[in-house]
Order: structure tokens, then sequence, then C-alpha cells
């Protein structure tokens, strides 16, 4: 709820950002929790699976729109479809979003729509966003992202091959993909798939393009759904597709040959941490269930409740604790961004896109464990839960290649920082020498020995 904003926000989220806050709060809270058994129960059971959605969802985005809950996700200032809220303040909506499985859909803030939406408004030509953009704004169709391949390692993605090739008025696009998340949905209508356009460019980041193809195009094949840790995510699935001949009007490339790179960057930015912002209220619901499992009177192992047990409240205060410090990394990701444009948060962006999915997974595990058995089987949204956000260590760029980059933007200052240690070793020396005080008789004499250079 907005009384909840951390201090070093509140003078910065609006009396009508509030305002949604609440109203997304009440949304979630009485609305999508109750509806997620629910949405489960309608998805069913074999094939049928993937030819339908369960009718929950349409029922919920209809009531999501007429309490002005849509589209929350567009940046105010940046689009002018926007509905006025700041990233900041879209955080901290998006945290609500994230304690239910069918919230965000129902708000029209589901990825990876959401960061597609932001491709075509960011990059697309008045017909691409008419054709694609506006009915995906409109919740009427859904979208996948496809650059991930399963004969490479993608996490660099100067190694996506899928090949697109120029014939006449068209490009012909050949190849594998997979992790194409929501291919699976049958309203998806529209893949943004990115592709090596010009193999022998001398500057690799030239060599991919993104060109958008209509789901139903010939020569596409989904040939398999793969699944999460056994879970398969259906309606949305995560599929492997392969591209035979598949024939795209040359007008549907974005931005132009060897632009892939480019999108692929500008696409990642807030994207990354709406994932954090979700996880941090995943990890807040989990740390609910934990407080009812072990305030439960009938479970007494030992004589006791669990809320008796030291280390069962040092796992609930430990949550707490990790919960609201991850949650200032993300809104200062935020500020951040609203401040100064996603390029200027790479860092801001990089630390909430690592801390926050292994924080959440943490205090989910010990809600749990505090389950016993229960907390591993579908009794609870644990498993699932827990499953997903570890989803989260990998898409958008695997945990270590995150940690590179920052590793190696830190490192910069090594120079300097050994300048200033060395510097004030030196004034301790002359310090000791000042006082008169014989650093090798005192034992300190490592302590302040400098070297006349790096
Ligand atoms: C549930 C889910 C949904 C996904 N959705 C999508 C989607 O919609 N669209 C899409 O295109 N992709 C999607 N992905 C794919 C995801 O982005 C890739 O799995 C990820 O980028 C890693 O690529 P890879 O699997 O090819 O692993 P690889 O590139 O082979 O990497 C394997 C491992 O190598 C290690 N590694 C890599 N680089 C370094 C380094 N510099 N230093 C140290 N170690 C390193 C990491 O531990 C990494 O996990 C999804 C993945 C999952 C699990």
């Amino acid at each position: 709820m907005s009384d909840k904003i951390p201090i070093i926000a509140e003078n910065r989220v609006s009396a009508n950002a509030k305002k949604y806050i609440d109203i997304v709060a009440k949304f979630v809270e009485e609305k999508c929790i109750p509806a997620d058994a629910v949405f489960a129960a309608q998805i069913g059971e074999g094939a049928s699976r993937w030819d339908h959605h369960p009718k929950i969802v349409d029922d919920l985005k209809i009531e999501a729109k007429k309490l002005g809950l849509w589209n929350m996700f567009l940046p105010k200032g940046h689009y002018k479809e926007s509905p006025g809220f700041t990233n900041l303040e879209y955080g901290l909506m998006a945290e609500h979003l994230g304690k239910s499985r069918v919230a965000s859909e129902a708000c029209n803030c589901a990825a990876p729509d959401t960061g597609n939406m932001e491709v075509l408004a960011k990059y697309g030509t008045d017909e691409q966003k008419k054709q694609w953009l506006k009915p995906l704004m409109d919740g009427e169709i859904r979208s996948a992202f496809l650059m991930t391949e399963p004969d490479i390692a993608s996490s660099d993605a100067t190694n996506i091959k899928l090949s697109m090739v120029k014939d006449g008025n068209e490009w012909v696009l050949n190849g594998d993909k997979w992790w194409s998340s929501g291919a699976g949905d049958p309203r998806c209508k529209v893949y943004i798939v990115m592709a090596k356009s010009d193999p022998g460019h001398k500057d690799v980041y030239q060599q991919q393009s993104v060109i958008l193809v209509p789901a139903n195009a010939p020569g596409i094949t989904i040939n398999r759904m793969l699944s999460v840790y056994g879970y398969d995510d259906a309606p949305h699935g995560h599929g492997h597709l392969t591209f035979k001949n598949v024939r795209v009007p040359a007008n549907n490339i974005v931005l132009g040959p060897g632009r892939g790179f480019e999108i692929i960057q500008g696409r990642l930015g807030p994207g990354r941490i709406h994932h954090a912002m979700r996880s941090i209220g995943a990890a807040e619901r989990a740390l609910d269930w934990m407080l009812m499992r072990i305030n439960d009177p009938s479970k007494t192992p030992f004589g006791k409740q669990l809320k008796e047990q030291g280390v069962i409240l040092e796992w609930v205060a430990k949550s707490r604790l990790e919960i609201d410090a991850s949650r200032l990394i993300v809104l200062n990701a935020a500020i951040q961004i609203d401040n100064g444009g996603a390029k200027t948060a790479l860092k801001e962006i990089a630390e909430a896109k690592i801390l926050v999915p292994t924080m959440a997974l943490t205090v989910i595990d010990r809600a749990i464990q505090a389950f016993g058995g229960a907390g591993v089987c579908q009794d609870t949204p644990l498993a699932s839960m827990w499953a997903n956000i570890r989803t989260l260590r990998l898409a958008d760029g695997p945990d270590e290649v995150h940690l590179h980059q920052m590793g190696r933007n830190e490192n910069k200052r090594g120079g300097h920082a050994t300048k200033v240690i060395l510097a004030q070793k030196e004034t301790s020396r002359q310090l000791f020498e000042y006082y008169g005080i014989n650093a090798a008789a005192t034992q300190l004499g490592g302590l302040i020995k400098t070297r006349a250079k790096l």
C-alpha cells in the first residue's frame, strides 16, 4: 500500500500515483490472488492446455481497465501512450503485480509484451505500430521475443545465427530458436526475431537485425514446449521453433539492417527492473505464507509452534531485512532511469537484476522449509514461485554476464583506489616520523609501508 512507500522515495511519488498504488494493491489482493487457483483450474489438463486461455483473465482485464489499471509500465515523458506514471511509481505498483500469476496480464503489464511494446513504440514505423502495437496495447493479442538459440551460447548475442537473407522485397529466415516465451499462447500473433542479416560485417555488433514475423507465417514449426523444473507455464509456454524458408516483407524490419544490438539493448533497460520489482512482491507473498505457517497452532513439532523456535524467527527477520534492502536497490534504479534514461542507469539496473532474484529465492526457500513437505507441492504457491523466479537468474542474460560487466566497470577504479591508499600510507608514515614513533617497534611497519610506484 502507498503508506508503505520507503521514506527515501516518498516525495518522488505523486498523489495520483499513490492513489493508483492503493488501487493496484487492492485489485491484486482481493481479485487476482484468489483468481490464480481458478486460472490453474481453467487451463485444465493435457493437450487442451495450449488451445485456449482461461476466461478469468479476460474478466479481470475488463475490471482492470475500468479501474484505470492498464499499461502502467509505459513511463511518462517517454511515450505519448503512457498513462502517466514514472518508472518509480510503476515499480511500486509492479511489486503488487508480482504477488499473483494473473495480475500482470490482467493489467496488460506482462512480459514479454511489455518489452515488445516498448520496442514497437520506440522504434516501430507508423505501419508497424498500427499493425502490432495497437492490438498489443489494447490487450487483444500477445507477442514473443525470439533471440536465444539451441546450438550456440546465447548469453553472447553476437553468436545469434538464425539466418536472414534478402530476396527481392522479402527477407528469408532459416534456423532454430528456443526459450521463445509466450509462443505457446494461441493469442500470440507476432514474433520479434533477432537474426543474422550480415555475417560478413566487420563490426560484430552490426551483423544482426530485428524483424517482425507474423506467428502464422508459412515455414514456422513449433517443435515443442520446454518445461521449467517440470512446469509447462501453459498457455504462455517456452517454445522451441524452427524457421524454414520463412518469407517476411522487407518493411517488417525494425529500424533497418544491422540495428539489432541497438534494439535489444534499448528493450532490456526498464524491462529488467520490472522483473526485479515483481520479484520483490513474490518475496513479500512468500514471507506472508511463512508467517501463516509458523503461527499455525496445529503444527507443534517437539511441543512448540514454529514461531517459538529461535531459528525460525531469525528467518523471518532476515527475510524482512533482505526484502527491504532489495526494494531500495530496485527503486534506486527506477529513480535513476527516471532522471537520466536507462543508458545512465546501467549499473543500477544490473544491481537490481542480479540481487533481487537471488534474494527472493532465499526468502521463498525459507518459506518452503517452514512448510515442510507441503512447501514443495501444489498446496502452496511457493514451489511454482521458486521455479519461476529461478529462471530470472538466466533470462535476460545470466547473472555471471552481468557480474562480469559490473566487476570490470568497478575495477576501473583499481588504479585510483591504489593511489589513494598509498598516499594515505605515506601520510601515516610522515605522522609516525613527526610524533617520533618507531613503526617497526609497534609492529605496524607493514601497515604504513609504501611502494614507490604502482
Ligand atoms: C524461463 C526462461 C525464459 C526465457 N525467455 C526467453 C525469451 O522469451 N526470449 C529469448 O530470446 N530467450 C529467453 N530465454 C533464454 C535466456 O535469455 C538464455 O537462456 C540466457 O541468455 C543464457 O543463454 P544460454 O541458455 O544460451 O546459455 P549460455 O550462453 O550457453 O550460457 C551458459 C552459462 O554460461 C555461463 N556464462 C556465460 N557467460 C559467462 C561469463 N561471461 N562469465 C562466466 N560465466 C558465463 C553462465 O553461467 C550461463 O548460465 C529464457 C530462458 C528461460 C530459462
